[in-house]
């Protein structure tokens, strides 16, 4: 199966809303510097992903 790049921008692009709608680390903690809005959807995710240590993190590791 293929991924849909469409689909797949779109998902990007909600997660990075989420993030920076919800993250503690961004809005409570001061943290994380929401990235700036140039940056890439996936750029952007993959930092949040990467960097974010609230809650709102999806990523178990
Ligand atoms: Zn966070």
């Amino acid at each position: 199966m293929q991924i849909d790049p469409i689909k797949e921008q779109e998902r990007l692009r909600l997660n990075r809303e989420y993030f920076e709608e919800g993250c503690a680390c961004i809005l409570k903690n001061k943290t994380l510097q929401p990235c700036p809005t140039n940056m890439p959807d996936l750029k952007a995710v993959e930092f949040y992903e990467k960097h974010c240590s609230c809650s709102r993190n999806y990523v178990t590791s």
